[in-house]
């Protein structure tokens, strides 16, 4: 990376709390490999209308936003993407002289973490019915799948759920009717530090079947763990969490970005700082 000077660009991850994000950490990694005079920091604030100001008053270029201002920075755009309209969530901000555009990059992310799992007409259980859940289900009524949606806390929000996408919501006890290809974690359950525990019995995974889990710390839930062991294959959110992050450069820089090695930079990361 290029020394910063003056006309080092400055990008920026806005949310409330911040400190945790690994955002800063792999697109200051993508800058440094491709040469880009551009540096990431980190703004933590609660108010979303104080950090929009920021951004248009210091020229911020590319901004990912993370909770809880994913919903409530849409009104505050002079546009949001069809795609981030539809799920309801704006987690990347494109600003082009001073006119702030909103995408959800989530979704590519997911999708691209899936990439060569069959969808069409496929039966896919999602869990949760928070916006990693909207997101998901996005991209999988897109893809042509058979969608159900349970939320073990607040089964309401899954009905409401399988209405806005076409799928069908499944009560704790109605849960072994149906045998699922795709299981989609999407609630924070299993995360660090509680890492015994599991968003789903292992006895609905079945050989052959698909595991993805949203979470990223630990490398490998107990869900994934499981997932393998009934010999299905387990994919995690730390694929999610890189390629959405490429995918708001390629949005920012207007070309194609490869992964080159930044999925591993991340797992360092989280492999030194968090017990698996
Ligand atoms: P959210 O909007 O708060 O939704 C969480 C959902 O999980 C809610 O529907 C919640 O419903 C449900 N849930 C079920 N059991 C829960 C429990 N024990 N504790 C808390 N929630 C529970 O959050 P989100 O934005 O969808 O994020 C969900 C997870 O995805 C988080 O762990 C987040 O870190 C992760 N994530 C990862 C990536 C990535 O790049 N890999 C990107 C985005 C998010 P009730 O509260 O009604 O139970």
């Amino acid at each position: 990376m290029p020394a910063i000077s003056a006309s080092t660009k400055l990008t920026a991850v806005i949310g409330n709390p911040i400190r945790h994000s690994l955002s800063p950490l792999l697109h200051n990694s993508f800058y440094a490999k491709e040469g880009i005079d551009a540096v990431m920091l980190a703004f933590e604030n609660a108010s979303i209308e104080s950090l929009v100001t920021a951004i248009r008053a210091l020229s911020i270029e590319l901004t990912a936003v993370t909770l809880p201002h994913k919903q409530s920075i849409i009104p505050l755009l002079d546009e949001v993407d069809d795609v981030a309209k539809s799920i309801g969530a704006v987690n990347t901000v494109v600003n082009r002289g001073g006119k702030l555009k909103g995408f959800n990059t989530d979704v590519v992310g997911f999708a691209r973490s899936i990439q060569g799992v069959q969808l069409k007409n496929k039966n896919v259980l999602i869990l949760g019915a928070g916006g990693a859940a909207r997101m998901a289900a996005y991209h999988l009524r897109q893809e042509g799948a058979n969608i159900f949606c349970h939320n073990n806390r607040t089964m309401e929000d899954a009905r409401a759920l399988s209405q806005d996408f076409a799928g069908t919501p499944v009560e704790a006890e109605e849960l072994g009717r149906v045998e699922y290809d795709l299981i989609v974690n999407a609630t924070p359950v299993g995360m660090t530090p509680n890492i015994a525990n599991s968003p789903l019995a292992r006895e609905y995974i079945r050989s052959g079947s698909v595991v993805f889990d949203v979470i990223y710390t630990p490398l490998e839930t107990r869900l994934m763990k499981e997932a393998l062991e009934q010999g299905a294959r387990a994919i995690s959110g730390l694929n999610m969490l890189v390629e959405q992050g490429l995918e708001q450069e390629r949005l920012w820089l207007n070309r194609e970005i490869r992964n080159r090695g930044y999925t591993e930079v991340l797992r360092e990361k989280l492999s030194n700082n968090y017990t698996r």
